[in-house]
């Protein structure tokens, strides 16, 4: 649904859950990755792809969902440096070779520090054998803080510290549309694992920066594939980071503060212990 009249309309594709091999766990579901989105910003004409998605598999079946939709793709955004949203990127590029593919520099900078650490990619490899493209693909740093679609802008919204560091959103402007990263997350538990109660103040002000922005629609990272994508998950988003931090200032134990997050959210999807504790390492 659009809740606004624009030249532009948006498509989101949403990935099954996935397993992880190999990682252990004490609570909760099945070690995966949550359900993840790549959206679609179209025109007339031309089309920007916002995320690359993570296996081969997913890469190949958003590059056939965007060949549907019969535009020219221009632009593929990174909105941070996480494997999930950008490791499938040589397969989007080798389908679509006129499409730029472009993130912010802080992005860039992290896609940088994993394949420079080959540990990174070696653990993806790890977590999901086979499925990881051999050719691991780089955006390149934009040096504004937009870029056009048909004459449109689509604004780079810095994020900073949300569940990782250096993320941004992208905002349209002419749709009211927010594609957050993982700066917001809908009907999913959220990757807090790895925070600190600085950090997650930090991610408050992002969301409550991108509420500022009076989005019509908030397409987030990782969402529950049944639920749409109303802006009040920016506020419910806000909700959980605020309770997981009074959880983690009692000092709950961990097993007693994963009840209590499922307990909260019994409807959100990715009861996934390594969002809420971190990666073993
Ligand atoms: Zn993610």
């Amino acid at each position: 649904m659009q809740a606004r009249r624009s030249a532009l309309r948006y498509d989101v594709f949403v990935t099954p859950e996935k397993l992880f091999t190999g990682l252990p766990h004490a609570v909760g579901d099945p070690p995966a990755l949550d359900p993840t989105t790549a959206t679609l910003i179209y025109g007339e004409r031309d089309a920007v792809l916002v995320e690359a998605l993570c296996t081969v598999r997913e890469a190949t079946a958003l590059a056939d969902w965007v060949a549907l939709h019969d535009r020219r793709l221009t632009t593929i955004y990174i909105t941070h440096g996480h494997g999930d949203h950008w490791l499938g990127l040589s397969v989007l590029q080798a389908r679509f070779p006129q499409a730029r593919a472009v993130a912010s520099a802080g992005t860039v900078r992290q896609m940088h520090t994993y394949v420079n650490a080959e540990a990174q990619i070696s653990r993806w490899r790890a977590l999901f054998p086979g499925q990881i493209a051999d050719t691991i693909a780089l955006a390149d740093p934009l040096d504004t803080d937009h870029f056009a679609l048909e004459g449109l802008p689509l604004q780079v919204i810095e994020t900073g510290h949300t569940d990782t560091v250096d993320t941004t959103a992208l905002f349209a402007p002419d749709l009211g549309l927010i594609c957050s990263g993982d700066g917001v997350y809908n009907h999913c538990h959220m990757f807090v694992g790895e925070t600190t109660a600085a950090m997650r103040a930090e991610w408050i002000a992002a969301i409550d920066h991108l509420a500022a922005l009076h989005p019509a629609a908030v397409v987030t990272g990782h969402k529950d594939p049944t639920c749409g994508n109303p802006p009040a998950v920016l506020a419910e988003s806000r909700g959980y980071l605020e309770y997981y931090g009074q959880l983690r200032e009692a000092a709950l134990p961990d097993q007693e503060l994963f009840a209590a997050m499922v307990s909260r959210y019994p409807d959100w999807v990715s009861r996934q212990q390594w969002l809420l504790f971190g990666f073993p390492s």
